[in-house]
Parts: C-alpha cells; sequence; structure tokens
C-alpha cells in the first residue's frame, strides 16, 4: 500500500463522559514513523484518550482539538466520524476487543481492507488476490489457518483476542495505531513475541502509541518517546529511562 505521512498532535483537549471530566487539557504530539509510549496509573484517562483519537461516541469533547497532518495539510478529525478516521488510517485495538458473533474473522478483514483502499484510491484486490495476501500474513504472524474462520473475537481466549489485533493491524496497516494494553494478560514469552511482531509491522511510515504498564513491554518496543499521564494530562515525557525510573520507583517518583 502507498502511504502518506500522516502527523498526530492533540491540542488542549478536554473531554468528558457523563457530565465528569477526563481529559483535562491534554497535548501530545506523535510524528510520523515514530513509536511513542503511554503509561500512568489507572483511571488516569489512557483508554479513554485512544478511544476519543478513534471517535468513540460515548465520550465528549469539550475543548481543544485532535490534528492530523496528512499531505503537510492539518486537518482535525473532530468532524469526522469513526468509521472515516478508519478509512484515513486510524486503528484503536481495544483493551478488552468486543466479540461479534455472526462476522466472521476473514470478512471482517476484507471488508475493512477494501473501504480503507477504496477511501484511500487504491486498486481494489479480487478475492484471490486478497487471500494471498492474507495467507502471506498469517505465516508470519504464525498463526493458523482456522483462526479466519472463527466468529470475530467469540470464544477467543485473551492472549487469541491479543493475536487477532495484531492480526488487524498487519493487514489494515494502518498509518496510525493506537494500542490500549495489548500486552494485558500475556505471559513473558506471550510478551516478547507480541512485541517482536508489533515491532516488525513498525516502519518509517507509519505511528503508533502504545499504552502499556510494563517497562519490559517497552524494553522490546524500543519507543522513541514516552510519555506519563495522571489525572487526564501528560505531566512528564521522556526517554525509556522514564518508564525504568517508574518500575523501581512508581508513579510516585513523578509527583
Ligand atoms: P485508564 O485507561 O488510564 O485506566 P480510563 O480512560 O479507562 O483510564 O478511565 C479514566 C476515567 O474515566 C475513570 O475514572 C473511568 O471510570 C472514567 N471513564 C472512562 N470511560 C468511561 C465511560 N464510558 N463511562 C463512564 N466513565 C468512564
Ligand atoms: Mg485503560
Amino acid at each position: 500500500m502507498e502511504r502518506i505521512e500522516i502527523v498526530l498532535e492533540i491540542k488542549d483537549l478536554w473531554v468528558s463522559v457523563d457530565g465528569k471530566s477526563i481529559l483535562k487539557g491534554l497535548n501530545l504530539k506523535v510524528p510520523t514513523g515514530e513509536i511513542h509510549a503511554l503509561m500512568g496509573p489507572n483511571g488516569s484517562g489512557k483508554s479513554t484518550l485512544t478511544h476519543v483519537i478513534a471517535g468513540d461516541p460515548d465520550y465528549q469533547v469539550d475543548g481543544g482539538d485532535i490534528l492530523v497532518e496528512v499531505d503537510a495539510q492539518a486537518r482535525s478529525l473532530l468532524d469526522l466520524a469513526p468509521e472515516q478516521r478508519a478509512r484515513m488510517g486510524v486503528f484503536l485495538s481495544y483493551q478488552y476487543p468486543p466479540e461479534i458473533s455472526g462476522v466472521m474473522n476473514r470478512e471482517f478483514l476484507k471488508a475493512s481492507f477494501h473501504a480503507i483502499c477504496k477511501d484511500q484510491g487504491i486498486a481494489l484486490m479480487d478475492d484471490e488476490a486478497f487471500e494471498e495476501y492474507l495467507q502471506e500474513i498469517m505465516g508470519k504472524l504464525d498463526l493458523e489457518p482456522g483462526f479466519l474462520n472463527r466468529e470475530l473475537n467469540v470464544d477467543f481466549s485473551g492472549g487469541e483476542k491479543k493475536r487477532n489485533e495484531i492480526l488487524q493491524l498487519a493487514v489494515l496497516s494502518p498509518r496510525l495505531a493506537l494500542l490500549d494494553e495489548v500486552d494485558s494478560g500475556l505471559d513473558i514469552d506471550g510478551l516478547k513475541v507480541v512485541a517482536a511482531k508489533l515491532r516488525s509491522l513498525h516502519d518509517g511510515q507509519r505511528s503508533f502509541l502504545v499504552v502499556t504498564h510494563y517497562n519490559r513491554f517497552l524494553h522490546y518496543m524500543a519507543p522513541h518517546k514516552v510519555h506519563v499521564m495522571m489525572d487526564g494530562q501528560i505531566i512528564r515525557s521522556g526517554t525509556q529511562e522514564l518508564a525504568e525510573r517508574i518500575e523501581a520507583d512508581g508513579y510516585e517518583y513523578i509527583k
């Protein structure tokens, strides 16, 4: 797929749910081709941030802006529907991936992939070509072919749901991937495998925002920057050293 540059820039973002303020003037910039990590205590608003970027209507934006730069032109995401954002190349992996019965994994991937291609003016693949593309990715990710014939996330184990998110990421090849605790519920080997696969999917053309609690995971992901969120704001940004300090001393060290 051909890529266009995309830079995410969040400016003074205020967000509430049911009248309760959650994000309180958040600023963040993720340049093209970079991996940024987002850490922070439970309830600080990390998942909220990823959902708001993807356009989840449960969250109310009270102020500020979410801009993406496409072809050197800044454009607000706020007036775009979630599916328009997805077709532009914004991908959200859920902390808790929803189960969608009646929708087969293969069909879901095909429909999503085609919608994105259409929107981005990329030539559509016929069924045979898509199947080939899919099989190549399945092979790279060491996934069983049967994985495609299951209903989306239905009766998937925690680990399978995470692997399925990585499959979606690989197939859809988004410009901006928001990965919310893709490492949760994995054992140490699983963590290593998932991080290595994610890292292999990253190239200089796309950006990852990775929410995690684990320095070990970041060790494998090698992010360009680490941000710490507390009470709806980013209160500290730095290098991986910051994640190491947090692991050693807890979030208390930053306060
Ligand atoms: P984190 O991912 O950092 O643990 P969240 O973004 O999930 O934090 O939550 C931040 C705060 O917003 C919490 O107090 C949580 O209860 C609240 N919150 C998040 N989503 C919703 C929602 N859909 N409805 C009500 N409250 C929510
Ligand atoms: Mg969360």
